[in-house]
């Protein structure tokens, strides 16, 4: 049997700086859907969020919405609601539980954000379907509910390499959104604000990628865990100069980290890679009990799916375009092997867990024989852990905890 030890966090000084900037966001956004002195956009993650920064939009994510909802433990009695309106307990549980939310008048935001009533109401809704189809439902049920436009980009999905003919598609289809976009916001598009905002997320993905680059070195400065709260600001802030301030002071605290050979985890001892999505509601208990066993789990393809290199300035519409296709969950599994190939060698991994999320089939990779084909290439054992992203019905505690600890071993024996 593996030992299991107790675990104390070291705080990253950085989350402080994080949390204002995230309450200035939310607040903002509560004011512009109140006052009315901004129009308001819900985005989807990978949607053209530049494009509505760059017309003046407050812009609301509602996946941040429901992962707040789940890191808070309250996605799962939401859920419920959904279902009894004919939405699946099968389907995405981001819209599910955000949906129930909704109809039961609830927001996480209202105990965080005192003042904030209710999620910012939106003018528009905008899309991508890069990442799923449930996006676009999730959207629509808003749109007939609140009377409100809904409009997006339908994505190619399984593209080995991006070509022009893809990237020429999705262009066009993010240059068909801006008359109407003008029309709501009420003011033309203007190319060079376009450009600066473009250039903003640019140096967002380059600041977040020397982030997750620190856990390269072992021990590893921060792992998944933190990670995946430290992304708050990429993923709800990018396009702007807040975002790069905080990722520039994240950096420089996770650098001295680097420095002074300050671990995340006591004594480092196993490395292991993180594919899926998290699981919100246990978080905490993910990362007390890795720590337990000295075992960082240090890079996921998750939080490095906020790494977009194609941003370019000086095309900023065709550059979009290419961020949005070139993203991990749009790729073929012949990429996604090579992708996750490289990153078990850059951050010296000795295992691999998969978290197969029941009501996301598109971030569980773990279907189609990928674990096998991949330990037969690199050698390095995988663990598949079933669970979900935000219903915790369908997590089972104890189950993961002997499944987990008996992986553990395999690795330890196996060093
Ligand atoms: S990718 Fe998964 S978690 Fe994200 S919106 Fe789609 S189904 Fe939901």
């Amino acid at each position: 049997m593996v030992e299991e030890k107790k675990y104390t966090r070291k705080k990253i000084q950085a989350t402080d700086m994080m949390n204002e900037i995230m309450a200035d966001y939310f607040y903002g956004l509560n004011e512009a859907a109140t006052t009315g002195k901004q129009k308001v956009a819900w985005c989807t993650s990978v949607g053209p969020a530049e494009l509505l920064r760059a017309m003046g939009f407050a812009v609301q994510f509602p996946e941040n919405h429901a992962a707040i909802l789940g890191a808070t433990r309250t996605s799962t009695d939401m859920i419920p609601m959904a279902n009894a309106i004919g939405y699946s307990p099968d389907i995405c549980s981001y819209l599910t539980s955000d949906i129930g939310a909704y109809l039961k008048g609830i927001t996480p935001l209202s105990k965080a954000y005192p003042g904030i009533e209710s999620v910012p109401k939106p003018d528009v809704l905008v899309f991508n379907t890069n990442q799923c189809r449930d996006v676009q439902d999730w959207f629509a049920w808003y749109a007939r509910e609140l009377g409100v436009p809904c409009i997006g980009i339908s994505s190619p999905k399984s593209i080995h390499e991006v070509t022009d003919a893809h990237i020429d598609d999705v262009a066009q289809q993010i240059e068909a959104l801006i008359p109407a976009l003008e029309e709501i916001s009420g003011t033309k598009l203007d190319m060079e604000r376009l450009k600066e905002v473009v250039s903003l997320s640019r140096e967002c993905t380059e600041l977040w990628k020397q982030v997750l680059d620190a856990a390269t070195t072992s021990p590893a400065p921060m792992t998944f865990y933190d990670g995946t709260i430290l992304m708050g600001p990429a993923v709800v802030l990018r396009g702007t100069q807040q975002a790069v301030d905080f990722y520039k002071v994240l950096l420089a605290e996770l650098s001295q980290r680097v420095a002074d050979e300050l671990g995340a985890v006591e004594d480092e001892s196993l490395r292991i890679y993180w594919e899926g999505m998290p699981v919100w509601g246990r978080l905490r208990q993910h990362s007390e009990l890795f720590a337990g066993f000295n075992t960082a789990v240090l890079a996921s393809t998750y939080c490095s799916s906020w790494i977009f290199p194609a941003f370019d300035k000086q095309a900023p519409i065709r550059s979009m375009a290419k961020a949005y296709l070139e993203l991990f969950i749009v790729r073929s599994d012949e990429y996604k092997e090579q992708y996750i190939k490289e990153m078990l060698a850059r951050f010296r991994i000795d295992g691999i867990i998969y978290h197969d999320a029941k009501t996301c089939p598109c971030n569980s990779n773990s279907r189609y024989g990928m674990p096998k084909r991949l330990e037969e290439a690199t050698g390095i054992p995988s663990l598949i852990i079933s669970g979900d992203l935000n219903d915790m019905r369908c997590v089972s505690d104890e189950q993961t905890k002997t499944n987990i600890e008996a992986f553990i071993e395999q690795l330890e024996e196996r060093k």
